[in-house]
């Protein structure tokens, strides 16, 4: 078992509710209740709590139930096909630098297969077998650099706004409503998203990707975001004016907040406000 479903899954005697209820709503009740002390930010389309069926888990921000796969993928990207596994949180970066990689390849076959393939084009090719291997390796290597030049300059492109492909088709729903740029934070720290804070690591097949997949800094965070719903606990409005400790900070202590046996959401957790680091703290009713 992954360790974030100990965080993310359902209690026993919770799993056991949600399984005999079969009204949606009673079963979003028990799942608001589970996902009290977690630091989910989005939604589904209706507003309510993402929750795998098929893993029996309520999903983390961006994290999406691949079905060629069978398992839940955090910050899934997409099922690539090419290299049969899913391409999301834990290996992104390693796929950018798998396209950086063959693009180099195949420009370096073009490159050096050119003064032979004019010469072919010219008629000044002796007439052996070598012609075909020149145009085989010509017409390929030119293809190949093409299709991967245009999948990699969209995949910087996703980089620099800070969206998965899934994303970028389907945008996030928010406590504001869908907003396809919610978890953009800025060029440079998207970058550094994926790809970390040093560059000398960027080109290195090193894991480097900030976080740990389960959650993710937005600027959209508002104050009951995480208490909303059907039964939300009453956020007592105590706003200081205290400047907030980075948002990854928080989550983390929301993360090592004891699992959510009791579901009662920590009296003491902080969630740290958009851009004017307000501090609200929240408390729980149950
Ligand atoms: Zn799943
Ligand atoms: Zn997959």
């Amino acid at each position: 078992m992954k360790s974030y479903l100990l965080k993310f899954g359902l209690a026993k005697a919770e799993k056991e509710r949600y399984e005999k209820e079969e009204r949606p709503e009673a079963q979003q009740e028990v799942l608001w209740r589970a996902a009290a002390g977690l630091p989910l930010y989005t939604r589904t389309g209706s507003g309510a709590i993402r929750y795998c069926d098929r893993c029996q888990v309520i999903k983390p921000d961006r994290c999406h139930h691949c079905s060629a796969c069978d398992m839940c993928v955090l910050k899934m990207d997409h099922h690539c096909p090419w290299v049969n596994n899913c391409v999301g949180f834990s290996n992104y970066k390693y796929f950018i630098l798998f396209l950086a990689y063959s693009l180099v390849y195949c420009l370096f076959i073009a490159a050096t297969v050119l003064q032979y393939f004019i010469k072919f084009w010219t008629n000044n090719l002796p007439e052996t077998h070598a012609k075909f291997h020149v145009l085989f390796l010509f017409f390929v290597a030119a293809m190949f650099c093409i299709s991967i030049l245009s999948l990699f300059s969209y995949h910087l492109w996703l980089v620099g706004r800070n969206r998965s492909t899934i994303e970028a088709f389907r945008a996030p729903v928010f406590r504001t409503g869908s907003d396809k740029n919610g978890f953009s934070l800025g060029f440079r720290k998207n970058v550094g998203q994926v790809f970390g804070d040093q560059k000398k690591y960027w080109p290195l097949p090193l894991f480097t990707s900030q976080g740990d997949g389960l959650t993710f800094p937005t600027r959209l965070v508002t104050p009951d975001l995480e208490q909303g719903g059907p039964q939300p606990p009453e956020p007592s409005q105590s706003v200081a004016g205290v400047p907030a400790s980075p948002l990854s900070e928080v989550q983390d202590h929301l993360l090592n907040s004891p699992p959510h046996g009791n579901h009662t959401a920590d009296p003491n957790a902080l969630t740290s406000v958009g851009p004017d680091s307000v501090t609200i703290s929240l408390e729980s009713q149950s």
